[in-house]
């Protein structure tokens, strides 16, 4: 295999930050400040950060991180429905968050010989053609212009982690990324393969937007700034730690007098929002991932799956996310059975590797079955190279095998739809 053009076209920040990271931060010293708070060398490491992240607020918008970010753990808004009880709470120690011990399958960041092994004796199987017709074939795009349907549910892919849905009026759209690479530069890292099937400008009008986490394939300043804008009365929500992020990117002066642009999460809560006379109710929920955009800020911002909860029918994003068996089940008990959910199948090989963080086709089912969805459409597969080296359409064509042969669940749909096909509840 040719590693350096795999290297060039295909290189995947997360992975180079993982090696970066492996020197100046170790993950095993990390994962010790977890469990060992009053640690010294700890508390002054938090000190020095908090105060790198206060200055850089400064300058960039004379915003300070806010106090829900650092008090995120003791003090929660009265409009904030806990439910703690009921959803593991991610670990907190200062700025950083942790998944729990109590996701079983979080086996933490690949170590640096991880990495070299993934990268040099394993096999990529990605394969996606070069020529755009083939991809045309493969991969059809359907361009959409408007989003409508008479439907009290209907949705499309966008591509990626982007779905745009309408939910009985309310219109929500989900990691929204226009990005033709998903990185922090325009010449370098996971490159799209598949474009967009609607121009931004097309999108109707949005009434809240839902990001899972900070890595650069799901969170796109730029289409969050453009959607804004098109928006000003649009209702962000996001996992803790990424409100000050959004303040500091300038996001809150784009619609200033809109008070409610950016909400900020942790698992378990939810909030109730009107639309039309309607009410909704928003869930942030559990996802075992991680998070991090730049070389010293890993797991600053939390991740998390969003659920949205309308007067007779429920919609789940999982965000991305390994298999966290116990609280998918309680999603599934707490908030379903869902009409729709958008679950993630793709960026799973090699297993061993990616597991942790990744759900390949087979959970995806298991996800599907156990947050009792009655419709799922199979989303982050065929948009951008991820670094992972299962071919491109085996996440397409293993989940259609596997819900052929899975009897059981014939009364439901695990579906993939081509990007800017509208599925639309009959
Ligand atoms: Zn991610």
């Amino acid at each position: 295999m040719d590693y350096i053009s795999k290297w060039r076209n295909v290189w995947q920040p997360d992975i180079k930050m993982q090696i970066r990271m492996r020197f100046a931060l170790s993950l095993t010293r990390e994962e010790r400040s977890v469990s060992q708070p009053n640690n010294k060398t700890t508390r002054q490491r938090r000190r020095r950060r908090k105060n790198k992240d206060r200055e850089r607020c400064r300058e960039t918008c004379g915003e300070r991180p806010t106090m829900r970010e650092n008090m995120a753990t003791v003090f929660q808004p009265s409009f904030l429905k806990m439910s703690q009880e009921d959803f593991a709470t991610p670990l907190r120690n200062g700025k950083t968050f942790a998944n729990p011990p109590s996701f079983k399958n979080w086996g933490g960041l690949p170590s640096g010989r991880d990495i070299f092994r993934f990268r040099f004796s394993e096999t990529d199987h990605e394969n996606v053609p070069k020529n755009a017709s083939e991809l045309d074939q493969t991969i059809p795009i359907k361009n959409l212009t408007k989003f409508e349907s008479k439907s009290k549910l209907f949705a499309s892919w966008l591509g990626h982690a982007t779905v745009l849905v309408n939910i009985e009026g309310a219109t929500v759209i989900t990691d929204p990324i226009w990005a033709q690479r998903a990185s922090f530069i325009s010449v370098a890292g996971p490159k799209r393969y598949r474009p967009p099937p609607m121009k931004i400008e097309d999108l109707p009008k949005l009434d809240y937007g839902v990001i899972s986490h900070d890595h650069y394939d799901h969170l796109d300043y730029e289409a969050v700034k453009k959607i804004t804008e098109m928006n000003p009365s649009i209702r962000w929500f996001v996992p803790l730690g990424m409100k000050s992020w959004m303040i500091c990117n300038g996001i809150q002066k784009i619609s200033p007098s809109n008070a409610d642009l950016i909400t900020e999460m942790n698992w378990g809560e939810s909030v109730k929002v009107k639309k039309d006379g309607k009410d909704f109710e928003i869930w942030c929920v559990p996802a075992q991932h991680w998070g991090q955009r730049g070389p010293f800020d890993r797991n600053h911002r939390l991740w998390s799956g969003w659920s949205v909860i309308g007067p007779t029918k429920r919609f789940y994003y999982s965000g991305d996310t390994g298999f966290c068996e116990s609280e998918f089940r309680k999603i599934g008990d707490k908030l379903g059975p869902f009409d729709l959910a958008a679950i993630p199948i793709g960026a799973y090989e090699p297993n061993w590797f990616m597991k942790s963080q990744h759900i390949n086709p087979e959970e995806a089912v298991s996800v599907h079955e156990l947050i009792k969805s009655r419709m799922s459409i199979g989303i982050h597969w065929g948009t951008y190279h991820m670094g992972s080296y299962e071919h491109y359409l085996e996440p397409r064509d293993k989940l259609k095998t596997l819900m052929e042969n899975r009897e059981d669940l014939k009364h439901t749909k695990f579906i993939t739809i081509s990007p800017g096909e509208i599925w639309e509840l009959k």
